[in-house]
């Protein structure tokens, strides 16, 4: 008998505690052997979504529950419920029913098939906003280029975790955090389920385009040293092309007279002389942001290696 248990951030959902109960459960009976519990997680509610987990959970002894006392965010309404999970495995799910339960056996059947983490990859969103859209493509693109960190295309928050990849969570002590990113970091065996993301069940996404950019600047910020390193590129590009062009210049005009006759005037040496200094400047920023990012990396303080599986 395994157990698993489903960590369900929720704020300000209180039309789909039962919904979301009631689905999964649904699934859950389908399902031999597992011995399961739904985690909810309620991030700081203004509606009675806590009333409603509160009256579930006496009724129901599948359902557990964490309140906060404010509003922290979904990833670290996700990282409390990752962090209290109990099960051999767990899996994150949203509470608007976007994450189908029904996919919860595949999940199981991969993990049991030795993947360390299943992750649900979304093949299409229904009802939401082109701007959206193209933000999420554009975003999973970028990083997937620049990133340090192995992330696959279109990948969601849906997934499954086993309990060596728990507990190496449990080892991250940074705070500006995306709890996928992190998960994606850990490494591990992984394998994908894909999904079609179903319209928001009730209420509104509370997840604001400004939150969603504060989200992705974190993502950035956490796993790449590419912006750091931007001005570095620049000031060598502009350095090994203004540099050797000043130096042509000066020796053309003063030591050997103009034999050529460019005729630079005295403004474009002064301008090429300017662009060569400005070169030098971002250079050197370049190499301060090295040193910056190194200590970015310290205080992270991330784990120095992950042990998949070891007998000593
Ligand atoms: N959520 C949360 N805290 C927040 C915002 C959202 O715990 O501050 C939860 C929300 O209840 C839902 C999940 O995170 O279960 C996804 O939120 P939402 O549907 O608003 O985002 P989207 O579907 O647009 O990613
Ligand atoms: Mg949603």
């Amino acid at each position: 008998m395994s157990s698993l248990t489903i960590v369900i951030p929720a704020h300000n959902e209180e039309a789909n505690i039962v919904p979301v109960f009631s689905a999964i459960s649904r699934v859950m009976q389908t399902c031999e052997g597992i011995d399961w519990n739904i985690l909810f997680v309620d991030d700081g509610s203004t509606d009675s979504t806590i009333q409603c987990i509160k009256t579930l959970a006496e009724k129901e002894s599948h359902v557990q529950f964490i309140e906060f006392s404010r509003n922290f965010g979904k990833e670290t309404a996700t990282t409390a419920g990752l962090h209290h999970a109990t099960g051999d495995a767990a899996i994150v799910m949203d509470a608007d029913l976007q994450h189908p339960p029904e996919l919860i056996p595949i999940f199981i059947e991969k993990w049991k098939n030795g993947a360390d983490m299943v992750i649900g990859v979304r093949e299409s969103n229904t009802g939401e906003g082109l701007i959206k859209k193209i933000g999420s493509f554009a975003f999973n693109r970028l990083m997937i280029t620049i990133s340090e960190t192995k992330m696959i295309q279109r990948e969601t928050d849906y997934r499954l975790v086993s309990r060596p990849v728990l507990d190496a969570f449990q080892q991250f002590t940074e705070r500006g955090r995306m709890t996928r990113g992190l998960l994606n970091w850990l490494g591990f065996h992984r394998d994908t389920v894909p999904f079609t993301a179903a319209a928001r069940e009730n209420g509104v996404a509370s997840y604001s385009p400004a939150k969603l950019v504060q989200l992705a600047i974190n993502y950035f910020l956490s796993h790449s040293l590419f912006p750091l390193k931007i001005a570095g590129y620049l000031g060598m590009l502009i350095s090994i092309t203004a540099g050797p062009t000043l130096c042509f210049m000066m020796i053309d005009r003063y030591l050997l007279g103009d034999p050529w006759h460019f005729k630079f005037s005295g403004p474009a040496i002064l301008a090429v002389l300017n662009l060569s200094l400005i070169g030098i400047v971002l250079t050197c920023l370049g190499l301060v942001a090295l040193y910056i990012g190194t200590i970015h990396r310290e205080s992270m303080n991330r784990p120095l290696y992950v042990i998949r599986a070891k007998n000593v």
